[in-house]
């Protein structure tokens, strides 16, 4: 069914909407708006299973201000119904949204039927949340013709419209997929002030209080709300929703303590926890928070959503003012201390067990980085390789895709993100022996509005890295997949213009890796 008329915002909820977007940047207190509505961020389901899923939303009346303009226990009624309208509802409840959780709920629904569609909506402070659709998974044992599955990672608010998102929700998706950048911390200055679009709120968050109001800033977004109301989500987040390339308690910065680090993950952590559909296994834990886990879609397809910055190792041989992504030869050889781990050891651990038990047709990495190596050559003729990605990680990377053919996981596909550019790329057992074998297939997806990877200067890497075999960052988007038990489709999909909120979308490339055989073909 159309999915645009099951989102029935009301009307004073657009308007708080569209004020917030047009006078906060001009006008810091415009928005400490009358409207008593304390729905203006939305409703999102995440991490369906086939019994549930997790209901979210957050009350907030004034979304830019850290308490969202509220104070004290407020009792949110929540509704499941089979219907869009709302009339046969299946479940019901209340919850408490209190301080602690900056007025967030997460619900998570049980007791429902397998592999159907489901609607929700909210009920707090005598006004409604629009409507969102969820959908449960099918029993493990039970077969799934098709699943539709929308991928985004990198959009930057200030320097272009959600418009990716927009087409995303129109594709009518099963799942949706976030990789990773979902917010940017950094505000667009200096040159970089040219690309601007539209304000960051609040200057770079450090606080609880100042991650809580960029991540409400972006769930104001109309196209982001649409998309949470249309399908559940996975997630995992990359560097940005704490800061630019750090590596669990460090910052890029060397000069910044980790302690003082730590402080700082941990309230950009809370505040992700508080605007996302996570389950309780992810309420923050300190400094920690776990997001990794697995989701299985009967025998179709299993995702192993990774977490790629919490316990990496720190990022090897840093330099005496950056710590963070930089490129190194083979001079510096911590890079390929096997001891270091992108995942950390018990991730690790756990994976390689999930990848023991797998027993669906597709297992699909859901991931924030290009995992494929992608070697460059410096002016005196050295390899070089980038240590903020997998290449940083090399043994790392080995002991997975080793895990992966030990296992014989069947047909293994990497997801990623974090680098602003499509690729189609050939995982290798060996990357500096083109005749190794292919272990796995890769996509890795354009970012929503974020800067392009440097097309020429990337371009130009490709013939050094033949298990590359497709790369592009000209244009924004998104990676649209169908899976079926024969093949999976991928599309690489682009908008018309970041800068413009009503762009339009098309197809740049469609991909197909058949059953039983690893490695993209294009279609
Ligand atoms: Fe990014
Ligand atoms: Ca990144």
């Amino acid at each position: 069914m159309p999915l645009r008329s099951s989102l029935r915002l009301p009307r004073r909820s657009l308007l708080t909407g569209a004020a917030a977007l047009a006078g906060f940047a001009i006008l810091p207190h415009a928005t400490r708006a009358q409207s008593a509505n304390p729905f203006t961020l939305g409703v999102a389901s995440g991490d369906p299973d086939p019994d549930g899923f997790v209901l979210w939303t957050r009350l907030a009346p004034q979304p830019l201000a850290p308490d969202g303009g509220l104070s004290g226990a407020v009792a949110v009624q929540w509704e499941i119904a089979t219907d869009e309208a709302m009339r046969q509802v299946v479940q019901r409840g209340e919850a408490q949204a209190d301080d602690r959780f900056a007025h967030s709920v997460h619900i998570e629904a049980t007791g429902l039927q397998p592999n159907r569609p489901y609607w929700y909506r909210f009920t707090a402070l005598g006004a409604q949340s629009a409507v969102g659709r969820a959908r449960t998974a099918p029993a493990p044992g039970d077969a799934l013709d098709r699943l539709r599955c929308v991928i985004a990672s990198c959009s930057n608010y200030e320097i272009g419209y959600f418009s990716a998102y927009r087409h995303m929700a129109a594709e009518n998706p099963d799942l949706i997929l976030f990789l990773g950048d979902y917010i940017y911390e950094t505000n667009n200055e200096g040159e970089r002030a040219a690309l601007t679009v539209r304000r960051h709120a609040n200057p770079e968050p450090k606080d609880l209080a100042g991650y809580r109001v960029r991540y409400a800033q972006y769930r104001t977004d109309p196209d982001l709300q649409a998309l949470h109301a249309a399908a559940p989500c996975l997630m995992t987040w990359d560097d940005h929703e704490v800061e630019n390339d750090y590596a669990d308690q460090w910052s890029a910065r060397p000069a910044t303590d980790p302690q003082d680090f730590l402080r700082r993950r941990a309230a950009a952590y809370q505040a992700y926890y508080e605007h996302m559909p996570l389950r309780r296994l992810s309420l923050p834990d300190g400094p920690g928070m776990r997001v990794y886990d697995r989701a299985r879609f009967g025998t179709l397809v299993e995702f192993f959503v990774l977490d790629g910055r919490q316990y990496r190792a720190r990022e090897a041989c840093p330099g005496p003012t950056w710590a963070g992504g930089h490129a190194v030869t083979a001079a510096c050889t911590e890079r390929d201390d096997p001891a270091r781990s992108m995942l950390g050891a018990a991730q690790e651990a756990w994976l390689f067990d999930g990848f023991r038990q797998a027993g669906a047709r597709w297992n699909i990495m859901a991931q924030d980085l290009l995992v494929a190596s992608l070697a460059q050559k410096t002016q005196a003729g050295e390899w070089a390789h980038w240590t903020d990605g997998w290449d940083g990680y090399p043994a790392s990377r080995t002991r997975v895709l080793e895990a992966i053919a030990q296992s014989r996981l069947a047909n293994p596909v990497f997801l990623g993100g974090d680098v602003h550019a499509f690729f189609t790329t050939d995982l290798k057992a060996d990357f500096d022996d083109p005749r190794s074998a292919t272990v796995a297939t890769e996509f890795v997806g354009t970012s929503v509005t974020s800067e392009p990877a440097p097309y020429d200067r990337f371009i130009q890497l490709l013939p050094d890295n033949p298990h590359i075999r497709f790369f592009d960052s000209r244009q924004r988007g998104y990676l649209s997949a169908d899976l079926t038990p024969a093949h999976l489709e991928m599309r690489m999909q682009v908008i018309t213009d970041r800068r413009d909120p009503q762009a339009g979308v098309s197809t740049l490339r469609r991909w197909v890796v058949e059953d039983g055989k690893v490695g993209a073909v294009a279609a």
